[in-house]
């Protein structure tokens, strides 16, 4: 016969704090072969629990050896060990250790979870096991709802679930009442009758004797080692048949379905956990919420602006240049400069990338149409004008190349031009007379209201030839600024250097610049993009601060459900698993948080938009993704501290806090 099952060699177990060591365990050899029934007795202190731990694989002894069926427990490493727990240790604690939020059932399934049972299987046995321990009626109470006694009935069926081999019973009876206990007893020798080893520590001599043997502590030392007075028959015969404790066959799932079972579980109790704290969730999320509404506002608002202000130059025409007299717009001398004139526009109207030409003067005036009066912007213009500026008529026609040839009296007045004159809107404008200063002009055409654009006022506009206007407003022959419509085949920076060249040829010298729409919307462009990240990186930092509060109550978490991470531990939860149930719950935080963020910010949005404030909140999917990423990583990054420092705990100091 090979060696026994359990075999402790010299084992010692000695704790230091500080200064002082406390040798729990000195020097013990114990051999258990499989199929035993053991009690452990000892006076409290004796070194029992200590012992448990480390036949369970909770714990290590300092010095000497401990081999599971010829396997020295020193060459494992932490998964291997929780391995060992999952699938052949079963433990009941005095204190039952259940998780209070999960029903009986629950309870009983989790080992099973961790070691990869199908959700159908996991629910059958578990089933199966409460049934046969008398605990059909109560599968969905939680711990609370049951006696001691029912607890402790249902840590027995989580210890047997995974089909341990070996039961290790800390002081199981030692909560209850003798009633209770008798019965835990029965079943714990049911079990041992299956033919599983099962380990029994107790400080009641009364319990000891039902084992078939019994081994004394004291001080850490086996004192005595003796078979129980009416040993078995029992254990020959299962020995002869075979039985020795065999572990018992449980289905597995395949690995993918284990791992998703494992991370469904892990989902579970993450919402579970936040239910139970919504508040504190809750307040937790505020911070990502916050966040993440700030960005994905501030990125609208950015784009919602930038739309509107880009509409406003293409109001100014798409590739089209203006040239206007002076150095540049704050030029005071402009107005002086005489030397943009009608020849210019002409010489222009040859260039080959050249559409259209349109001369322009302006001044300003009062209409006049029967009793009303309104002030007027006048603009005298070319009969390309309107096509440089893609503008839109209501009625009537433009100006054409005769009215601007002949000097004549016909005007085009705009929509502001329109409701000032005839605000009644029944007559039609076109074709009436009327009064631009002391100069009758007829009505040839009505523009149509221009959605957008500069100078897109109240302010009537009205349309002349410029010719006219420089006749007999102005008495002078200079133009206010010449716009140019590029054709489509050439670059509008092209055409402006080739225009600067003609130009400054003509003049002999440079008085004169060019305002390139193209340009204009390039720079407005970058100006937002600026802009809108430097806030935005603002709001990154909200969300930083966010990130941090997560963090903070992670941390919380973990030192509050220390306990809980035990129990798992000591049922077969793999450090990875633990990792997995705080991270998951960090990155959940964050991401509801960021998802109620990005539903404040498109409810500001709808608000907002109900309000005309001239432009609209623009929501780019980008930024929701980005948001949602984002929330994610910040769960990832600030959850991982807390989660890890939870992997990371010994799983009899988790056990033994309350
Ligand atoms: P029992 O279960 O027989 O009552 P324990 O195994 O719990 O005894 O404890 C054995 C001895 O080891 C006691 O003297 C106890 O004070 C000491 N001990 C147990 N756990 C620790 C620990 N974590 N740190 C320091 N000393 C400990
Ligand atoms: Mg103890």
């Amino acid at each position: 016969m090979g060696e026994p099952l359990i075999v402790l060699d010299k084992v010692s177990r000695v704790y230091t704090s500080g200064e002082s060591t406390v040798v729990a365990l000195d020097r013990i050899d114990i051999r258990i072969d499989a199929g035993e029934m053991v009690a452990i007795v000892g006076a409290s202190g004796s070194g029992k629990s200590t012992l448990m731990n480390i036949l369970g694989c909770l714990d290590r002894s300092t010095s000497g050896h401990y081999r599971i069926a010829g396997r020295d427990v020193a060459s494992l490493d932490g998964d291997e060990l929780a391995a060992l727990r999952r699938e052949h240790f079963g433990f009941i604690f005095q204190r039952y250790h259940l998780l209070g939020e999960l029903t009986a059932i629950g309870n009983v399934e989790m080992p099973a979870v961790y070691a990869g049972l199908s959700s159908a299987d996991r629910h059958d046995r578990a089933a199966g096991l409460l049934h046969r321990l008398g605990m059909d009626k109560r599968q969905a109470h939680t711990p609370g709802q049951l006696s001691g006694g029912q607890q402790q009935r249902v840590s027995i069926a989580r210890a047997l679930i995974n089909g341990a081999d070996v039961i290790l019973a800390d002081e199981p009876t030692g909560a209850l009442d003798s009633r209770s206990g008798e019965e835990v007893l029965r079943i714990l020798d049911e079990i041992h009758a299956e033919g599983r080893t099962v380990i029994i520590v107790t400080h009641d001599m009364a319990v000891a004797r039902r084992a078939r043997r019994i081994i004394e502590l004291r001080d850490g030392a086996v004192v005595s080692d003796r078979p129980n007075a009416d040993d078995d028959a029992a254990v020959a015969k299962m020995r002869a048949a075979g039985v020795q404790g065999a572990g018992i066959g449980v289905p597995r799932a395949p690995r993918w379905r284990a791992g998703l079972s494992r991370f469904w579980e892990a989902l579970r109790m993450a919402l579970s956990s936040m239910n139970a704290h919504r508040l504190r969730a809750l307040l937790t999320m505020l911070g990502i919420i916050i966040g993440v509404a700030s960005v994905v506002c501030v990125v609208a608002l950015g784009s919602g602006s930038q739309e509107r202000v880009l509409a406003n130059i293409n109001s100014l025409g798409t590739n089209t240049l203006e040239i206007f007299p002076g150095k540049d717009f704050g030029d005071t001398r402009s107005a002086k400069i005489k030397t943009l004139v009608v020849a210019d526009a002409r010489a222009l109207a040859q260039q080959p990338y050249v559409a259209a030409v349109a001369p322009t003067v302006s001044t300003s005036s009062t209409l006049r149409f029967g009793a009303i009066e309104a002030s007027a912007q006048i603009s005298g213009v070319g009969e390309q004008y309107f096509q440089v500026k893609g503008t839109q008529l209501a009625e009537g026609g433009f100006l054409d190349a005769d009215s601007v040839r002949s000097y004549a009296q016909d005007a085009v007045i705009d929509d502001n031009a329109r409701k000032a004159l005839f605000p009644d809107g029944t007559t039609s404008p076109v074709g009436q007379v009327i009064l631009v200063g002391r100069v009758p002009c007829r009505v040839v055409g009505v523009t149509r209201q221009q959605q957008s654009g500069f100078g897109s006022s109240a302010n009537p506009t009205v349309y002349l030839p410029y010719t006219t206007v420089q006749a007999r407003f102005l008495g002078d022959r200079s133009l206010r600024s010449v716009s140019v419509r590029v054709n489509d085949t050439t670059s509008t920076d092209a055409a402006e250097q080739a225009v600067t060249r003609l130009l400054t040829e003509r003049h002999n010298a440079k008085d004169f610049f060019i305002l390139n729409t193209d340009d204009i919307r390039r720079t407005i462009q970058s100006t937002t993009q600026i802009l809108t990240l430097l806030v935005a990186a603002i709001a990154v930092i909200s969300l930083i601060v966010g990130g941090i509060g997560v963090m903070n109550i992670m941390l919380v978490s973990v030192s509050e459900r220390i306990s809980e991470i035990g129990v798992r531990m000591a049922v077969g939860a793999r450090q990875t698993d633990i990792l997995q149930q705080f991270l998951i719950e960090a990155v959940l935080v964050c991401l509801i948080g960021g998802t109620l963020g990005i539903g404040l910010a498109v409810g500001f949005g709808a608000v907002f938009n109900v309000f005309d404030v001239g432009f609209r909140l623009i929501y780019s999917t980008t930024s929701v993704v980005v948001a949602i990423v984002s929330s994610t990583i910040i769960g990832v990054a600030f959850g991982y501290m807390p989660a890890r420092n939870a992997s990371k705990l010994d799983p009899v100091v988790a056990l033994s806090r309350e």
